[in-house]
């Protein structure tokens, strides 16, 4: 059985192999009017700088522009021979003896070379007298300093946020190419569940594992089609992958351990896949599967809701960011001290739902209680996962360790 270490970089291995050749299908979109059109995209182009920035010498104070020589210590006094604001620059040359006042965001005056602040320099009639000594070079930035023209300011394959949203603008772009979300097709199987709209009897279940999952695949940059409920009958549980099969990856639900009616992995055989790992050393979600059918990456997740929301993080999602062409990085983990002991049976590693919080302002983790894989609440309760490594069972209250902050959360 692998580790979820290997099995996670088994996926990544498997779908470089098979996808990553052809670069992802792309759009380009118009944002400018709505940035949320792209935001969280993977941008699929290089974007470049149109001219240097800043475009100009900037003053990045607001104060007075002079020569440096002039005012080597402090007490010189300046004859004052104009201004120079944001948008409107002074015109003249700031010759010996003399300064130009100045605010944050206006060009540096031919001459000066070097800005002192409002808080050392008091103007006196014509002049203006300064508390400080200049120093060359202080509080301006040169042209281009920032970014020369031409110069990549995205790289291709990164996520948009809303710094690089900023830059975007700032270098004259309202469009963006973007790589196209790759389509995830979500089943759920079970005879006992029902969609969240019906009543259930008393023993049936509402099928929110559906929802759960259409959540996830949102927040790593896919986009969810949701199919629904299979029933756990060979005919139809066929009938409705080869549906799913028209997406780019599958994720089905349940049906995946070794119960009489779980049939997903029997019934993805006969329709031709070739699995990579039909288990993982891991609690929840020991029953996860990972194979290619019809050349798509199919996905069998354990039914528990919890087990479904933590294998669809450690597996799904490097599935769908490989898909939009963002380079494949390894499992994201936070630390934190632990508030309490910790005492779990070897020889799988746990991820369990766990609450971080800062009260004195270093990270402390502590695990929610539980009642195993089915008990959504208590992954609501929590923000994050604590995940304790097969190599390291035991741990002592105040030891740092790993957690795995719930997506979209932070
Ligand atoms: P399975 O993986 O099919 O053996 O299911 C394991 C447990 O998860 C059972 O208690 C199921 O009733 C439950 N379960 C399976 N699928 C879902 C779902 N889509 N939504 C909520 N619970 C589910
Ligand atoms: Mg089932």
């Amino acid at each position: 059985m692998l580790s979820y270490e290997a099995a996670r970089a088994k996926v990544i291995e498997i779908i470089c192999a098979r996808h990553c050749a052809p670069p992802p299908p792309t759009e380009t979109i118009e944002f400018a009017a709505d940035p949320s059109r792209v935001l969280g995209r993977i941008v699929a182009e290089d974007v470049r700088a149109d001219r240097n920035y800043p475009p100009f010498n900037r003053s990045t104070r607001d104060g007075f522009a002079l020569r440096a020589a002039d005012a080597a210590q402090a007490g010189a006094k300046l004859r004052l021979i104009g201004e120079s604001r944001a948008g409107v620059p002074f015109t003249g040359i700031v010759e010996p003896g003399t300064c130009v006042q100045i605010m944050t965001g206006a060009p540096l005056p031919r001459g000066a070379n070097s800005i002192v602040m409002n808080e050392y320099a008091r103007i006196e009639g014509e002049f203006v007298v300064l508390d400080a000594a200049a120093r060359e070079g202080a509080h301006f930035v040169l042209e281009g300093q920032e970014t020369r023209v031409g110069e990549s300011v995205i790289a291709r394959g990164n996520r948009l946020g809303y710094a690089e949203l900023a830059i975007a603008a700032q270098v004259g772009r309202s469009k963006l190419v973007v790589a196209k979300k790759p389509r995830v097709a979500i089943l759920s199987t079970g005879d006992e569940l029902v969609a969240t709209g019906d009543a259930p009897t008393k023993y049936q279940i509402r099928n929110s594992n559906n929802v759960s999952l259409a959540a996830q695949v949102s927040l790593a940059g896919g986009d969810p089609v949701m199919l629904g409920t299979a029933p756990d009958n060979p005919a139809e549980l066929r009938a409705r992958i080869q549906q799913a099969l028209e997406a780019d990856i599958v994720v089905v639900t349940g049906g995946v351990s070794v119960g009489k009616y779980d049939l997903v992995e029997q019934v993805l055989r006969e329709m031709g896949a070739e699995f990579y790992f039909d288990a993982v050393a891991i609690r929840p979600g020991k029953p996860a599967v990972f194979g290619f059918c019809q050349a798509k990456p199919v996905f069998g997740l354990p039914g528990n809701p919890v087990s479904t929301m933590v294998t669809f993080e450690l597996f799904v999602v490097p599935a769908i960011e490989l898909l939009c062409g963002h380079k494949p990085h390894p499992l994201a983990l936070l630390k934190a001290k632990l508030a309490h002991p910790v005492n779990e049976k070897p020889p799988l590693a746990h991820f369990l739902p766990a609450r971080v919080s800062w009260p004195e302002g270093e990270a402390v983790v502590e695990a929610i209680h539980w009642e195993g894989s089915g008990d959504i609440g208590s992954v609501v309760k929590g923000n994050c996962f604590l995940v304790v490594h097969e190599t390291r069972q035991v741990c002592a209250a105040g030891e740092m360790a790993d957690i795995l902050p719930r997506r979209g959360l932070f």
